[in-house]
């Protein structure tokens, strides 16, 4: 399926949910969240509305997918990836998906946003461990760091980032040398880590149907 192209600050309105897709601006009094907290379209106002067990494990998905932006298809086999692991499937499967480096450039603060990171990651503005990786879906290791390359410091997107950075803060499982542009993984995170209110049951009871 297509890639999402559509207003990304519908998606949030859509999942009732904050998904801080768009950087800087979701902090400011321009979220469209925090202007028009309902469901977009014509009818998004109307109340009352009787959704189905199945329709709310569908919005639960979707919500996730489009948070960490990826397609079906992506979060699928990362959906069977926990799933052919030992331990809580859900909890692995968000695990996964923190561990994406377009993620964790963004946790550590190098970027405003996931896609951003995503863009930036292609570019080859990053170093895992020294070497050059331009792969967004690459799964981080506890102990690779992972540093904004020599050449890339200068952009000011990159360098605007890491000062806006305190606004979120960096989870406990990432370490940031601001000064050298520079993070490290101290280790995987765990659920507790992942703030986000995600009912991930509710997506592991749907693939499960
Ligand atoms: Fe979502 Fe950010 Fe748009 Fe607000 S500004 S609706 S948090 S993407």
């Amino acid at each position: 399926m297509a890639r999402y192209t559509g207003s990304v600050c519908r998606i949030c309105r859509r999942e009732n949910l904050k998904l801080f897709l768009k950087g800087d601006r979701c902090y400011s009094d321009k979220c469209a969240f925090d202007r028009r907290g309902y469901p977009p379209g014509q009818h998004g106002q109307r109340r009352g509305r009787k959704i189905s067990d199945y329709g709310i494990q569908l919005r639960e998905k979707q919500k996730v997918k489009r948070m960490y932006g990826l397609s079906e298809k992506q979060f699928h086999l990362f959906f069977e990836r926990a799933d052919n692991q030992k331990g809580i499937t859900g909890t692995n499967l968000l695990v996964f998906l923190e561990r994406r480096l377009d993620n964790v450039v963004y946790r550590l603060g190098f970027v405003n946003s996931r896609a951003q990171g995503r863009h930036f990651v292609r570019h080859n503005h990053f170093l895992i461990n020294g070497k050059k990786v331009n792969i967004p879906s690459y799964l981080i290791k506890t102990g690779d760091v992972v540093e904004i390359r020599e050449k890339s410091r200068k952009i000011q997107a990159l360098e605007g980032a890491l000062d806006a950075v305190v606004r979120r803060g960096i989870p406990q499982w990432l370490d940031l040398e601001k000064e050298n542009m520079k993070g490290m993984v101290k280790e995987f995170p765990s659920r507790e880590d992942i703030t986000t209110p995600i009912q991930e049951q509710l997506i592991v009871e749907l693939y499960s149907k």
